[in-house]
């Protein structure tokens, strides 16, 4: 048998132990950073197959990293795992396919025989709740690394597209209560701060490039109508396909800020409440491996490359290593974050897409860890890029 057969024949064999295990998470959800649970299950399947694992690296209690060496020296792969739920509706997002997809590429591949290198597997926690991912590339997690792979269950099969650098700010106004009709002229309305940094914002959006979104909420506004607001907060999401356009919009938007202040005679203040996502930019030299891959195991309706509108923390890792963020189909009119993508999960189609998911990144991390001249042109092309 050649690794190629040997690697899918290894997944066949795991099959059940990893539905059972994506069903169990998907029946246990747990909040973004606080997946303690999901984390042992993983990583005892991990340690159960030979991988070292080191728990709660770059200070955060739910990541870990786990590793196989084929030898001591050689180039590293990373599969990464996601796990976090939603309130309330659970794995809709489906994160309990994606860490499981990737421990079962890794077990599988593990066993392969005459490659050299290492297979690492990152536990990336909290990716709904402003990313984790952000944290482990700052902290270096990711330096010792040459490709990461993960893969994302949709209504389609893609294996190449973008997302949105997001960036989240709170504006804070500060006025001055007063009563509203016995002595308005004593109060300053941190409201109408808010309100003129929306309409300042609105004659901003004329003049943004094409495929910027900007969305905000006033989350605090203040108490009562007959009280001046002394007090007033908006939230936006700032998103742009180029994290340094981005940069510009917010230089742009924090001086519409200063100027709603000024025609207010409010201050004003601001704050990153979420952590901001570089825009993904997937490897297509990667991807293209993946991709052949995903065909050879019999799928036919793979879907052209796209600009997509969300943002994901993994955008930050493709922005430091050669990165695949691929979309693997586990039903047909389902949308995310919903109930109906959550029971998809754990659906006979949801079961399927998971072990061919798992087959492909298995594959991809072969091909990869055989062919060291492969990987050399995925990083050179991957240094080349703007
Ligand atoms: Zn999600
Ligand atoms: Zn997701």
């Amino acid at each position: 048998m050649n690794n190629r057969e040997e690697v899918i024949s290894e997944i066949e064999r795991l099959s059940q132990d990893l539905i059972y295990l994506s069903d169990k998470i998907g029946q246990n959800p747990e909040l973004g950073f606080k997946e303690f649970k999901t984390v042992s299950w993983l990583t005892e399947f991990l340690f159960k197959h030979n991988f070292q694992i080191k728990k709660s690296v770059a200070g955060l209690e739910t990541a870990f990293r786990a590793e196989y060496k084929f030898s001591q020296s050689g180039p590293k792969i990373a599969y990464l795992c996601e796990y976090d739920a939603l309130p309330r509706i659970g794995h809709g997002c489906g994160h309990n396919m994606i860490g499981v997809m990737s421990v079962g590429a890794a077990v599988a591949l593990s066993k392969a025989k005459g490659l050299k290198g290492s297979i690492v597997v990152i536990g990336c926690p909290g990716e709904e709740v402003g990313g984790g991912k952000v944290r482990l590339v700052n902290e270096g997690i990711f330096d010792d690394i040459d490709a990461a792979m993960m893969v994302h269950p949709s209504n389609v099969n893609r294996t190449y597209s973008t997302s949105l650098a997001i960036e989240a700010l709170a504006f804070t106004f500060h006025g001055q209560t007063a009563h509203a009709a016995g002595s308005p002229e004593k109060g300053i309305n941190a409201l109408d701060g808010v309100i003129q940094l929306f309409n300042g914002i609105n004659a901003l959006r004329e003049h943004l490039k094409d495929g910027v979104r900007i969305h905000g909420i006033i989350n605090k506004g203040g108490e009562s109508p007959n009280v001046v607001p002394g007090l007033a907060e908006a939230r936006f999401y700032f998103r742009s396909h180029d994290k340094k356009y981005l940069k510009e919009i917010i230089n742009k938007a924090k001086n519409v800020a200063r100027g709603a202040a000024q025609m207010t005679g409010c201050e004003v203040e601001w704050n990153n409440f979420e952590e901001s996502n570089d825009n993904l930019k997937p490897s297509k030299k990667l991807a293209d491996i993946f991709e052949k891959e995903l065909k050879k195991l019999e799928t036919e309706d793979i879907m052209p490359p796209e600009k997509q509108y969300g943002s994901t923390d993994m955008g930050n890792v493709s922005q430091v290593v050669p990165s695949i963020h691929p979309f693997i189909k586990i039903g047909d009119d389902i949308t995310g974050h919903t109930v109906e993508f959550k029971e998809a999960t754990m659906s006979e189609k949801g079961h399927q897409a998971l072990i061919k998911a798992a087959k492909a990144l298995a594959l991809t991390g072969c091909e990869l860890l055989s062919d060291s001249k492969l990987l050399e042109d995925i990083k050179q092309d991957f240094k080349k890029r703007e």
